[in-house]
Formats: C-alpha cells, sequence, structure tokens
C-alpha cells in the first residue's frame, strides 16, 4: 500500500465527496431514528493541510481553498448556498475564518452528524493511517475505529443493527481490481441488507473504467442507483485525474434535486481551467 491520503485530502475530489456525504447524513439526522455509519476506507480522520505532503501535493487549494473563497465573495447562488451548509460548518468548526488549516476525512465528516443514539464505525488497513485514525476519532463513544480489510467489512458489518444508515467505500484505487471489487462486493452487501444507503466512490481518469463499472453495476439488478460525477476537466488526457463519481444506492429522496442543484455550482467553480468543469446525474437503476 503506497496510497497517503494526506497528498490528497481537500481536493476537488474530496469536496465533491464530502459535500454529498453531508447531505446524505443531514438526511438521516431528520429523523430521530438511529442511524449507523460504515466508513470502510476511513482514512487518518483529520489532515493538517500545513504539512509537507500536503503542501507538496498542493491539491486541496484547488478543491476546499477555491470553494472557500467562492463562499466569501459570493458566486454561490442562494439554494446552492443553503445546501452546502452543512458541509462549510464542518470545515468551520475545525478552523479560524479565513483560513483553512485543517480538513476533515470522512469520518470526522460522519462524527460531525452523530446524535447520541447514532454510531460510525470506520475501518482502515494502513497501520500509519489507523495510528492517526484512532489519534483523531477514538474518544468518542460512538465511533469505533477498527484495522481490518475495508473489503471485509463491507461484507462482515451488514446489515447494522440500526436497520438505517449508509455505507461509504472509498478505496484507492492502486489497482484496477477495486473497480470490479466495487460492484462485486456492493452485490454480496445489498444482498444482505437491501435497505441501507450505499455511496461508492471511484476516480474519472478516462471513461473506460467508469463506464464498465456502471455496467456491471446496472447487472446487479438493485432496483435504485442513482449515478453522480463531477469533472473538473475533459478525459483528454487519461494520465491525470479528470474527476470523480459516486454510486448512490437507494439515496435520499431528497438527493436528486439537491444533486442538480450543488452539480452545476461544483462544476463551475472546480473547473481546472474557466468553464472546463461538467457533470453527470443519471439513474443506473430506477426513478427515470
Ligand atoms: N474515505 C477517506 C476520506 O474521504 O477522507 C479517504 C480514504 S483514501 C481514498 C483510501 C484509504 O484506504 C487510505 O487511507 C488507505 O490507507 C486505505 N486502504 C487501502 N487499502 C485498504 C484496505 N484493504 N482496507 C481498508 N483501508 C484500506
Amino acid at each position: 500500500m503506497n496510497y497517503r491520503h494526506a497528498f490528497h485530502a481537500g481536493n476537488f475530489a474530496d469536496v465533491f465527496k464530502h459535500v454529498v456525504l453531508c447531505r446524505i447524513l443531514n438526511y438521516l439526522r431528520e429523523k430521530p431514528a438511529a442511524f449507523r455509519v460504515i466508513d470502510t476506507h476511513a482514512g487518518e480522520g483529520l489532515y493538517d493541510l500545513t504539512t509537507s505532503e500536503a503542501r507538496r501535493g498542493g491539491e486541496w487549494s484547488a478543491g476546499i481553498g477555491r470553494l472557500v473563497a467562492a463562499a466569501d465573495t459570493r458566486p454561490i447562488p442562494a439554494d446552492a448556498a443553503a445546501l452546502l451548509k452543512p458541509y462549510f460548518d464542518v470545515i468551520g468548526a475545525l478552523n479560524e475564518r479565513g483560513q483553512i488549516k485543517v480538513y476533515p476525512g470522512s469520518p470526522a465528516v460522519a462524527r460531525a452528524f452523530l446524535r447520541p443514539q447514532d454510531k460510525l464505525i470506520a475501518c482502515e488497513l494502513e497501520p500509519a493511517a489507523v495510528r492517526q485514525l484512532v489519534r483523531h476519532l477514538d474518544n468518542d463513544g460512538r465511533i469505533k475505529t477498527i484495522a481490518i480489510d475495508g473489503w471485509t467489512a463491507l461484507g462482515a458489518y451488514v446489515p447494522p443493527p440500526e436497520r438505517r444508515g449508509l455505507v461509504l467505500v472509498d478505496p484507492p484505487f492502486e489497482e484496477e481490481a477495486d473497480f470490479h471489487r466495487l460492484s462485486h462486493l456492493l452485490g454480496i452487501a445489498h444482498r444482505k441488507w437491501a435497505t441501507g444507503i450505499y455511496a461508492l466512490w471511484y476516480p474519472i481518469k478516462g471513461r473506460g473504467e467508469a463506464d464498465a463499472l456502471a455496467k456491471r453495476v446496472r447487472k446487479l439488478g438493485i432496483a435504485k442507483v442513482l449515478r453522480a460525477e463531477h469533472l473538473v476537466s475533459a478525459v483528454s488526457d487519461q494520465s491525470r485525474l479528470n474527476g470523480s463519481g459516486l454510486i448512490l444506492v437507494n439515496p435520499p429522496w431528497t438527493l436528486e434535486a439537491e444533486l442538480k442543484v450543488l452539480l452545476p455550482v461544483l462544476a463551475r467553480l472546480l473547473g481546472r481551467e474557466i468553464n472546463n468543469g461538467s457533470y453527470r446525474l443519471d439513474w443506473l437503476s430506477g426513478e427515470n
């Protein structure tokens, strides 16, 4: 395992993923019944953007850096700004106004939405990342950090006792096999827990692997699957990350309309060059 999320924390792909995560968590909080979040590839939990890794990567400045600057200078329409508020609240709680020094990973984002009755299982395999994850999140009785293979966790922890909740699957994609694991293990988990919400993240360099993943997910015969993609540039240069996508199984009924507002704004603000961003939002099955 060579992947270190510290180089990428807060980049455009994190922003897209965490904005959607916040909308799902916001929805889950609206009903009093307890929910559980299962984060299969949790990372370190919190990222210090002033470290040499974060500075060397510099990716956060074209992600959260740009979005926060836009929020301050107000080119974000009011409907999108209202939907972004829970995400900005999570970032704001960790940083002084006007200075982004800390960026939350997915388990810290999830923690911000937990009520006393809710739970989070955060799984991570890379030993140094596990140590950080424990340091950042393990002092909270609602949260269990576990050093386990995330793919094993995906099968082992569903269905959760609460029967309401979200499984986030966000592997490093160091190997192409992760694309295949994603669809294969979604099929197995969904057979065990058909009513859970699943959010599966994938990178987009070219269209090939992303389209093949969509095709395999369609074949699983799951009733409701929404696909959201956010691109910061055309896919002409396939050696770099041009965007990312989320396969959303059983999305909250509110999410499609919210993404119709949010995705054009993220595409406009986070494009690699001016007007170079784009998005896609469609149902792989159901709801069309
Ligand atoms: N979900 C995190 C977030 O949004 O902040 C980022 C996760 S990062 C893309 C992927 C993480 O998976 C890395 O921290 C990596 O160490 C970890 N990882 C790699 N292989 C794994 C495995 N088999 N099981 C669990 N975690 C793994």
